[in-house]
């Protein structure tokens, strides 16, 4: 079975999974992960927002070693294997994401980008923990 890192991130099980975000229903912008008020204008009424599935890389680097856990929920030690971290222009938000490249060469600024969900572990129970990252449109 797989099961989603934390709810309320993306929409899962999906074909075509969605980052759920939030747009505040005052000045309109729109945030990612969601959020209960507006980070710019302070109202406090933020309506579900699904992202677009396609934006454009922005800034990115490689993470070549195991960052703190939590939030880092993946393989550890000998078993931690690098991977990008970016973000990712939606369009009405940027949004900070694993990349599943980590090949500096194969990643440049402006290319364009597609939400996936990947496995990161396997839970105690033997369940696929999974997780969202972009990869670069082919
Ligand atoms: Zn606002």
């Amino acid at each position: 079975m797989q099961i989603p890192v934390a709810e309320g991130v993306f929409t899962w099980p999906d074909a075509e999974p969605r980052l759920i975000g939030s747009r505040c229903a005052s000045c309109g912008i729109v945030t990612f992960p969601a959020q209960a008020s507006c980070p710019r204008c302070a109202a406090a009424e933020m309506v579900e927002h699904l992202l677009a599935r396609r934006g454009r890389l922005w800034a990115w680097t490689t993470q070549a070693f195991s960052p703190p856990s939590p939030p880092y929920a993946g393989p550890t030690g000998d078993a931690f294997v690098p991977f990008g971290v970016g973000y990712v222009d939606l369009g009405d938000v940027k949004v900070e994401t694993r990349l599943t490249v980590a090949d500096p060469d194969a990643l440049h600024t402006g290319m364009e980008m597609e939400l996936v969900v990947t496995p990161v572990r396997t839970d105690d129970d033997g369940n696929e923990v999974v997780s969202f990252a972009f990869r670069p449109v082919a």
